[in-house]
């Protein structure tokens, strides 16, 4: 199977109603143990690279590292650019051989979001790699506030959004925040839901780390075909290092694929339809 579009994948998810896990990954490391609870479950996954991690692991060797790695597993692979915000970033992913980017524009005034997503959908499309990108904003660091209504997807203009730019999947803020979260999130499903009725494309749903399961499969039910964790493998592996002090770096590398193969394989398990769990 190897190598996939995002379109690919999120269309299977459409017909069979679930969703596909997006890991972001920042060494190989991570990227084995995600690719391995997703071949044991005989699942498509995307592994995600964050524009940040380019301080850490330079784009071009991630991708063509992560590339061989997908080549020889059994299931489909997204390789996918997580909330990009630099056009010349994003360029240089499709020529690294992402097949799926992410610009995020969602910070900036709607219609330069439009404009700018618009341009990323144009090229991408010519090379056939897929686009998402977020409206309304997914804030950072577990910020919950007492009203996060001003930050939420309106379904209206995600309408006019993904109509005027052509994208394949629409990441939505609907009471997600990314980090660990800080109180109790409320996810608002009688948005999504008409946000999934105004434009019938796939919808992302961020910072899923800390979402109960059972919210996670509401909004699954609701048009969410593609949710996006780091959070919960970063602590699980830094919990499991901090419990062994002094062990050789090779343990900690092989501890760091064993927490992320046991994070990922609990999260795609919920996410696969009802009928498909083992
Ligand atoms: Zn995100």
């Amino acid at each position: 199977m190897s190598l996939a579009a995002l379109t690919e994948v999120l269309k299977a998810a459409e017909e069979g109603n679930y969703a596909v896990g997006n890991f972001d990954c920042f060494n190989l490391e991570m990227v084995k143990g995600v690719l391995r609870a997703a071949q044991e479950l005989e699942s498509p996954v995307i592994i995600a690279y964050g524009e940040p991690f380019i301080n850490h692991i330079d784009m071009p060797y991630f991708a063509k590292a992560v590339r061989c790695m997908a080549e020889a597993a059994e299931i489909p692979v997204v390789l996918h650019t997580d909330h990009f915000t630099n056009r010349d970033n994003i360029e240089k992913a499709m020529d690294c051989g992402f097949t799926s980017v992410m610009v995020d524009c969602s910070d900036k005034p709607y219609e330069v979001n439009v404009t700018n997503t618009k341009k990323v959908v144009e090229l991408a499309h010519k090379h056939g790699i897929s686009v998402e990108s977020e409206l309304g904003h997914v804030s950072g660091l577990g910020e919950l506030f007492e009203d996060d209504s001003h930050v939420f997807t309106d379904p209206q203009t995600a309408r006019d959004f993904v109509e005027r730019t052509g994208i394949d999947a629409l990441a939505v803020s609907i009471g997600n925040v990314h980090g660990i979260y800080r109180a109790e999130p409320k996810l608002r499903f009688d948005i999504l839901e008409e946000i999934f009725l105004k434009t019938g494309i796939p919808l992302v749903l961020h910072g899923a780390s800390g979402i109960p399961d059972e919210d996670i499969r509401r909004a699954v039910s609701l048009g969410i075909r593609k949710v996006n964790y780091y959070t919960d493998m970063c602590v699980a592996a830094v919990k499991r290092i901090e419990a062994a002090p002094g062990r050789h770096l090779f343990d900690l590398c092989g501890t760091i694929t064993e927490e992320c193969y046991q994070t990922a394989y609990k999260k795609i398990l919920v996410l696969k339809r009802e009928n498909e769990q083992k």
